[in-house]
């Protein structure tokens, strides 16, 4: 087994935390795992959705920056998140988004695919290429199971492809969408990573990816990789501690923040599965300002 296995979250940025919140819950059916702030800046939300028990690999997460421009997706950024659903679903997804007033644009792929942009612009798709062993959840069949993966568009594709390859466990597996693609062998979902030519340059902002996190199991995999990251001599953050997960941030040469973070401990250390997200959860060393943190923070409407 490798031992790192595909995507873990993808943190973007977002406009407005309300917006953000009705999107993705109510259009996209995800559920909101967790309500908790930025541990770097804890007068804005951090945000995350997954499936109905936010498992790595499903875990698509926002920064909701009040006041940030608007940025533009494009090189140098990873570029469009793919989700993957039943491929049978697909007609069923092009109807309830048109109806929820989302333009999609059918994908020219060999697989059932729809591109389309979250309320901040932020590209998005639907892959009809969920493995059948991925089973629906409570929130019925076509669900969205997880990432299917995510296009990238590097400064550097070379550079960016090795660091794939050799730090992160992919393999080049031919063609994909609008470029290479990289597939993580034994992950079990989020496997696949295109690397796209030619994009315009693009701005950090909103409706941007900020980071891509891949998954590791557990501490010791994780220290092994810094390891690995410090032997090839990558600036990096050394090892953090996120609380539902440890991790490590590096600048990848192409331009990209990449994070490894390990599926342990998980979004339940600090609150039962069953109401995971409905109330604002914060660190040991944020708790003590809960009071002045919730008097900033903007009202949220949560399911
Ligand atoms: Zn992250």
């Amino acid at each position: 087994m490798t031992i790192v296995q595909g995507l873990h979250h993808i943190t973007a940025v977002a406009a407005d935390p309300q917006r953000n919140a009705d999107f993705y819950t109510r259009v996209l059916g995800l559920r909101l795992v967790k309500k908790t702030v930025n541990q770097d800046d804890p007068s804005s939300y951090h945000l995350y959705y997954g499936d109905d028990r936010g498992r790595p690999g499903t875990a698509m997460t926002f920064f909701p920056f009040p006041g940030v421009p608007a940025g533009r997706a494009g090189r140098g950024q990873p570029l469009e998140t793919r989700f993957s659903v039943p491929a049978d679903a697909i007609p069923a997804w092009r109807s309830q988004l048109e109806d929820a007033g989302v333009p999609v644009t059918p994908g020219d792929t060999d697989i059932p695919m729809l591109q389309f942009h979250d309320p901040d612009g932020l590209p998005l798709a639907l892959i009809g290429d969920a493995p059948s062993a991925l089973a629906a959840d409570t929130r019925g069949e076509t669900a969205i199971r997880g990432f299917s993966g995510m296009s990238l568009a590097s400064h550097r594709p070379a550079a960016t492809a090795r660091v794939l390859t050799e730090l992160l466990d992919y393999a080049e597996s031919g063609a994909g969408v609008g470029g290479t693609r990289f597939t993580s062998v034994d992950a079990p979902l989020a496997r696949h990573i295109d690397l796209v030519d030619g994009a315009a340059p693009g701005t950090p902002g909103y409706g941007t990816v900020h980071h891509v996190a891949f998954r590791v199991a557990d501490r010791p995999a994780l220290l092994e990789r810094l390891e690995r990251l410090r032997a090839w001599q990558l600036p990096c953050s050394g090892e953090v501690d996120r609380f539902y997960f440890r991790s490590v941030y590096f600048r990848e040469p192409g331009g990209m923040l990449f994070e490894i973070a390990t599926d342990d401990p998980g979004f339940d250390v600090d609150e039962p599965l069953s109401s995971l997200g409905q109330s604002l959860m914060l660190t040991a060393d944020h708790e003590p300002m809960r009071a002045a943190i919730e008097a900033h923070l903007p009202s949220l409407e949560t399911p």
